[in-house]
């Protein structure tokens, strides 16, 4: 088969691989329906994480079940399945209480760019449809896969209820669909802070009501003026940088909560800044495997459509051009077709 390998930063290529096979008895090995470039495979990209061996990228996916491992019963060939870029084995204790990407025996997805793909833990972390969906709503369960999951996990983290107000920190594909989960949890007013006119109009389509395109202290200033001097009611940071997460953390009221789903690079909480603030902080890789059977319902009837957020759709072998256009900012996210 084929798929996307990283060989240095900037340098993406599309290569002959080994097949994927059945390694453990919990393993499934899908052929991928639609793939796509995440805004956090930029980081590599990009040359701001350490410099690793060439290796193949990719962690969302949708697909066809071709094979199961003999522990498998809940997913069988022939069967579309979305999962989560995080598998678990959704029966630990970390499982159970809903941070499934804490799972005990967690496994990173990694190797999704590509034809096929060996899901490990796949009892756990694949979700079958009930049949197999029209190709127009692949895009949508795709994002729900990663994107519209972690979106959905930063909604949750800074606790959105009905009626309140939520500031988005971020108009990458995460950001947009955390906009959609804000809305859908009820927030009455979200303000999404963009400053791209196709990434703003977007976040319009999905919910936002104001759109603030100042940053840092003029940002921070802008939030408190429009949320009576004193903050939001829950902020979503889905960047990961340390201003990012700055403007987070001063955009958020006393009492209010900031949820983090940007993966940090050299972001630093300063503690009694933190302590004096009043607000709550939680975040992380986001438990997409608690929200999947939901979020799948949601797009299979049409009611949201994250897959809204891929602007470029390529053949998985240009895989190269995919990377290039996100790292210009060309496209919001790009959708891979094998
Ligand atoms: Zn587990």
């Amino acid at each position: 088969m084929r798929g996307a390998v990283i060989h240095a930063p900037g340098d993406v290529r599309f290569e002959t691989l080994e097949d994927p096979k059945i390694l453990k008895p919990t393993d499934a090995i899908i052929r991928t329906a639609v793939t796509c470039v995440c805004g956090s495979d930029l980081w590599p990209y990009r040359g701001l994480e350490p410099a690793q061996e060439a290796h193949p990228m990719g962690h969302e996916y949708v697909g066809f079940v071709e094979e199961v491992g003999g522990q498998v019963t809940a997913v069988r060939p022939g069967q579309f399945v979305v999962g989560s870029f995080a598998t678990s084995d959704n029966t630990c204790a970390n499982c159970r209480n809903g941070f499934q990407s804490s799972c005990l025996n967690r496994e990173f997805m990694s190797t999704c760019q590509a034809e096929y793909v060996r899901i490990p833990n796949a009892q756990g972390t694949l979700v079958a449809t009930g049949q197999v969906p029209d190709e127009e709503l692949w895009p949508g369960l795709l994002a729900v896969s990663d994107v519209m999951g972690t979106g959905w996990y930063a909604a949750d983290a800074a606790e959105v209820k009905p009626g309140s107000t939520a500031v988005v920190v971020g108009d990458g594909a995460v950001g947009l669909c955390a906009v959609i989960a804000a809305k859908e949890m009820g927030a009455e007013r979200i303000i999404a802070m963009s400053r791209h006119e196709p990434r703003q109009r977007l976040a319009r389509e999905f919910g936002a009501t104001d759109i603030v395109t100042e940053r840092g202290e003029e940002g921070i200033a802008r939030i408190k003026e429009l949320t009576g001097g004193i903050g939001a009611d829950a902020v979503l940071e889905c960047v990961g940088t340390a201003e990012a997460m700055r403007q987070a953390l001063h955009s958020a009221r006393p009492g209010g909560n900031v949820g983090f789903v940007g993966v940090p690079h050299e972001v630093a909480v300063d503690g009694q800044e933190l302590f004096f603030s009043h607000v709550g902080l939680r975040g992380g890789p986001a438990p997409v495997r608690r929200y999947l059977p939901d979020l799948i319902d949601h797009v299979l009837s049409g009611r949201i459509n994250p897959g809204k957020v891929f602007d470029l759709t390529l053949p998985l072998e240009q895989v190269a051009e995919g990377y290039q256009a996100m790292d210009e900012r060309r496209a919001i996210k790009t959708l891979l077709k094998p």
